[in-house]
């Protein structure tokens, strides 16, 4: 398996009040379920209340999917936004004392942090499923698969090709 990878949010964690911006950009390697066409950019803030720890995210996904009618694939930018909070425990170290906060997830079947390092392609990947349309179109006005349903009009595609290939042998030995 591989190691997730992680960003530390301890500058924000131990520092209340301080925005930490972070510039992301991943191919998201173990998502085999999505289609990307370059990898997902933006960035992602983090920043602490004390208590609470705040991650959102404004980044931007391309990717392919099909058309929910004629199911061509169809290239879709999808705006993914992110908007996250973490319980945070014990006292910043930021306050001057030697203690230490640390982020607390309530059993999460999928945690995304390891102490305080936060597997974001985990969280991103969440995020896109959740911002991908439901029923993508080619365009709007896309008529759907009625067309290519009348076969006796084309004819079976293999047998399509098949004459184009004779025709074209035709049309060589002439
Ligand atoms: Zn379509």
């Amino acid at each position: 398996m591989r190691k997730p990878k992680l960003i530390d949010l301890n500058d924000a964690i131990q520092h209340p009040g301080r925005h930490v911006v972070y510039d992301i950009s991943s191919g998201l390697e173990e998502e085999e379920d999505l289609d990307l066409l370059e990898p997902v950019e933006g960035t992602l803030d983090a920043v602490s209340t004390g208590n609470l720890l705040l991650v959102t995210g404004d980044l931007t996904a391309k990717v392919v999917m099909e058309c929910s009618r004629c199911l061509t694939p169809v290239h879709l930018s999808v705006p993914i936004n992110i908007s996250e909070e973490f319980s945070v425990e014990g006292t910043p170290s930021g306050y001057g004392n030697r203690e230490h906060a640390e982020v607390k997830e309530e059993a999460e079947p999928f945690p995304l942090f390891d102490g305080n390092q936060l597997r974001y392609e985990d969280l991103i990947r969440q995020a896109i499923w959740l911002n991908l349309p439901l029923r993508p179109l080619c365009r709007e006005s896309c008529p759907g698969l009625e067309d290519g349903d009348r076969e006796g009009e084309h004819g079976r595609p293999e047998f399509e090709a098949l004459s184009k290939l004779l025709g074209d042998e035709e049309e060589s030995g002439r």
